[in-house]
């Protein structure tokens, strides 16, 4: 199918509504949030986004927190 937003990705959505530094914001989130990562527990790569800060492991089950938009944030 084509798409759009084959260039700019999912922010395309939001066209010239946003600046060009936001959008670019938006495109790192949102593809960290599509790419799975692995159950802390049964290590499958079936992870997905609950809520905000909330995951579940879709294979196992288990639900963890971690951050808003990556089932792990790290801390320097
Ligand atoms: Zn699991």
């Amino acid at each position: 199918m084509y798409s759009h937003t084959k260039k700019v990705g999912s922010p395309g959505r939001y066209g010239a509504r946003l600046s060009r530094k936001i959008r670019e914001n938006v495109k790192t989130i949102e593809d960290q949030k599509r790419k799975q990562s692995s159950c802390q527990s049964c290590g499958k790569k079936t992870v997905k986004r609950k809520a905000c800060g909330i995951w579940t492991c879709k294979s196992c089950g288990a639900e963890y927190t971690g951050g808003a938009h990556t089932p792990s944030t790290k801390t320097k």
